[in-house]
C-alpha cells in the first residue's frame, strides 16, 4: 500500500473481533487505531474461574498495549468511544473534545447484562463480563461463607451458603459446577462452624434444557453431571422478581444473598449510536459484509452484531464468531483496497464445549458429541492454547495440573468486600 495513501481505520473494542481484525489490517498496511475504555484484553470464557478462585485475573487478561507493540502501524488508546459523527466520520471520547477520523470504522464492542426489562435486579444478580465482575463474585461468595462460619442461626447460615445461578448456558452450567467443587472438596475441611458441603447451589432454567443450544442427548448429560456434582437444577423455572432476600421463582422465594445472572444479554450501548437497524437484543442487524445498512464504511462485528450468513446460519455470539467476522472485515477492506469486490461471510462451526467440573464436559465437533474425560481435555487444551501470551498459558496450565490432583483453588482473597449483615 503506498504510505501517502494509507486508509485510516478505527476499531472499537479489543475483544476477539477487534484485535484480530486490527492484526490483519496493520500486517496490511493499513492505519489503525483499536480504542478500549479498559486496557487490557479479557479471555472472557475463563471469567468463570477467576469469579470461583481459580485462576487470578492476570492470567486470562493481557495488556492491549503489548498485544500490539510489534505492529508499528496501530496506535493503542485508552478511551471509552460516546460519540460516533457518521457525516464527519469521526468518534469521540467520553468527556473529551477530541475527535478521531476514519476512513472504515470497525464497531467491536461486546456486549453487556441485559436483565430482561427488570434493571433493577441487577443490583443483586451480579454479572459475569469483566474481571472486575468476576472479582466481586468471588469476593461475595467468600465472604459469604466467612459470615456462614460466624452466624449462630441456622436460617442465615442457610441463606449465607445458597448459591443461585439465573440461566442454564455454558455460563450458567460452568459457573454451577465450579462452585459445587468449591464447597464439595476445596473447602470442605476449612470450616468449624459451617459445613461446606451443606451449601445449596440452585441452578435455574427457564426452558425444558441445560445448555438447550447443544444437541439434547450432551444436555441431558450435563445436567446428570450437575446433579451428581450435588447442584439443584431447576427447568422451566421462570424468575419473577429478584431482591436483597433472594430469588423468587413463580410464587416461591429462595433465600439467597449470592446470585449470578448468566441469562440474557444485550448489545454495547454504542450500536445505537451506530445504526438504526437493531433487534430487540441491541445488536446492529448488517450486511453480509458485516457493514452496517445505512454506510458501508461503518463495520460491526462480533457478540454486538447480528447477521444470518450466506447459508442461512445465525452466526453465534460466541468467541469463534467474534474472530471470524473481524478476520472477514479485515479481508474485505484488503480486497477492496485491491479493487476487488467484497464478499459475503459464511460461518465456519468449528465446534463447542462447556465444561462442568474435573474431567467432566460436553462437547460436540462436527458430527461428533462427546462427553467425559476426553471432552473436558479437549476444552482444556482448546482454552490454553488460546490464551494471549506464553506466561498465561504456563501459569493456568500449571494451576490446573495442581487442582486437579489436590483441589487446590489458590485464589481466596477477600480484599474489598465488605457489607453489613
Ligand atoms: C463469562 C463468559 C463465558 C464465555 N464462554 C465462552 C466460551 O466458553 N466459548 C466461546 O466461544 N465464547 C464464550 N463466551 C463469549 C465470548 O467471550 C464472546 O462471544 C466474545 O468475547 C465476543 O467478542 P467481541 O470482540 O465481540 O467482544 P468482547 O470480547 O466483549 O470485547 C469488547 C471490547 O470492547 C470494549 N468496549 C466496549 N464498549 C466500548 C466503548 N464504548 N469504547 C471503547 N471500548 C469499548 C470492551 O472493553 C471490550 O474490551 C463467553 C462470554 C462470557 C461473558
Amino acid at each position: 500500500m503506498n504510505k501517502n495513501k494509507k486508509k485510516k481505520v478505527i476499531i472499537i473494542g479489543a475483544g476477539f473481533g477487534g484485535c484480530i481484525a486490527a492484526k490483519k489490517l496493520a500486517n496490511a498496511g493499513f492505519d489503525v487505531t483499536i480504542f478500549d475504555k479498559r486496557n487490557h484484553h479479557i479471555f472472557q470464557p475463563l471469567l468463570y474461574q477467576v469469579a470461583t478462585a481459580m485462576l487470578s485475573p492476570a492470567q486470562i487478561a493481557y495488556p492491549i498495549r503489548s498485544m500490539f507493540k510489534n505492529y508499528k502501524n496501530v496506535r493503542v488508546i485508552l478511551a471509552n468511544i460516546t460519540e460516533i459523527d457518521k457525516e464527519k466520520k469521526t468518534v469521540k471520547p467520553k468527556r473529551s473534545n477530541q475527535q478521531f477520523s476514519y476512513d472504515y470504522l470497525i464497531v467491536a464492542s461486546g456486549a453487556r447484562h441485559s436483565y430482561f426489562g427488570h434493571p433493577e435486579w441487577e443490583k443483586y444478580a451480579w454479572g459475569l463480563k469483566t474481571t472486575r465482575d468476576a472479582l466481586k463474585i468471588r469476593e461475595r461468595m467468600l465472604y459469604s461463607f466467612e459470615k456462614a462460619e460466624r452466624t449462630r442461626f441456622e436460617d442465615k447460615q442457610a441463606r449465607f451458603s445458597t448459591f443461585v445461578i439465573v440461566g442454564a448456558g455454558p455460563t450458567g452450567v460452568e459457573m454451577a459446577g465450579a462452585i459445587a467443587e468449591l464447597t464439595r472438596k476445596t473447602l470442605r475441611n476449612d470450616f468449624s462452624n459451617f459445613d461446606p458441603k451443606s451449601a445449596r447451589i440452585i441452578l435455574v432454567e427457564g426452558s425444558g434444557r441445560v445448555l438447550n443450544r447443544y444437541h439434547e442427548p450432551m444436555s441431558e448429560q450435563a445436567k446428570k453431571d450437575l446433579e451428581a456434582m450435588g447442584v439443584e437444577v431447576m427447568l422451566n423455572a421462570m424468575v419473577s422478581n429478584i431482591t436483597k432476600e433472594g430469588v423468587t421463582i413463580g410464587d416461591t422465594l429462595i433465600e439467597s444473598e449470592n446470585i449470578i445472572w448468566a441469562a440474557g444479554n444485550t448489545a454495547s450501548p454504542l450500536i445505537k449510536l451506530t445504526t438504526s437497524e437493531v433487534n430487540r437484543m441491541g445488536q446492529a442487524i448488517v450486511s453480509p459484509d458485516f457493514s452496517i445498512k445505512e454506510d458501508d464504511s461503518i463495520f460491526c462485528v462480533g457478540d454486538c452484531a447480528y447477521l444470518e450468513d450466506s447459508n442461512g446460519t445465525l452466526v453465534p455470539a460466541v468467541a469463534q464468531g467474534a474472530i471470524q467476522a473481524g478476520s472477514f472485515v479485515a479481508d474485505q477492506l484488503i480486497r477492496e483496497n485491491k479493487n476487488l469486490d467484497r464478499q459475503k461471510f459464511a460461518y465456519k462451526n468449528k465446534g463447542s464445549m462447556a465444561t462442568i467440573g474435573k474431567s467432566r464436559a460436553v462437547a460436540q465437533v462436527g458430527k461428533f458429541q462427546f462427553s467425559g474425560f476426553f471432552a473436558w481435555l479437549l476444552w482444556s487444551i482448546v482454552h490454553v492454547m488460546f490464551l494471549v501470551d506464553f506466561r498465561n498459558r504456563l501459569l493456568v496450565f500449571f494451576d490446573w495440573f495442581a487442582s486437579y490432583f489436590t483441589h487446590m483453588r489458590a485464589v481466596r482473597l477477600i480484599n474489598t468486600y465488605r457489607e453489613r449483615d
